[in-house]
């Protein structure tokens, strides 16, 4: 039967076997995402490129069913999580960067209406049909920061490099500080 995470079914099928699907995959199964992280560590030195980082691995579980109350709604909903590798737009150097989704959605097709649940969104189906992998792939890819950095100060180099300069920018208004207490006192007299 295969991988059920790259079958094609309808929505409807997914949801009335009540799908569940164990996600275990390293990211070179995503194309686009890959292309991405690929694209992004681009802009390092080729010796600081992670050599593995095809081999992120992409975890967790999804579950399809119809929304209770909601008649025959096909739903998915589930959480998975990945650590890839990218650059610090701050430092750029690389680090690992974690994202994590848990869908709550309900699939329809486009321009079919219904009424809104609790903590489900719509996710727009453009054909009949889906693969469980391109819907992960794009809820990863949406939730990429705009720009990656360190999340941990103490790790980021731009952090202890902006303490030094900070410390510089310091100095000349410590010196101006001092002339202005002594402009106070002279106008005291
Ligand atoms: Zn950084």
């Amino acid at each position: 039967m295969g991988n059920p995470l790259r079958q094609r079914q309808t929505a409807a099928k997914f949801a009335s076997s009540g799908q569940v699907i164990e996600i275990s995959e390293e990211i070179s199964s995503f194309d686009s995402l890959s292309e991405i992280v690929e694209a992004d560590l681009a802009a390092l030195d080729a010796d600081k490129i992670p050599p593995a980082w095809r081999e992120s691995i992409v975890r967790g579980e999804l579950q399809f069913g119809f929304v209770a109350g909601g008649g025959n709604v096909p739903s998915m909903s589930g959480q998975v999580g990945v650590e890839l590798d990218a650059v610090c737009q701050r430092c750029l150097e690389p680090f690992r960067q974690r994202i994590e989704i848990e869908p709550r959605l309900l699939l329809l097709k486009a321009d079919e209406a219904v009424a809104e649940f609790d903590d489900y969104e719509v996710w727009e189906l453009e054909e009949d049909t889906l693969r469980p992998l391109d819907v992960v792939e794009e809820l990863l890819i949406m939730a990429m920061p705009f720009s990656a950095m360190h999340d941990n100060m103490a790790d980021c180099k731009a952090f202890s490099a902006a303490i030094e300069n900070v410390t510089e920018i310091r100095r000349p208004f410590a010196a101006l500080g001092a002339q202005m207490k002594q402009v106070e006192k002279d106008s005291d007299v």
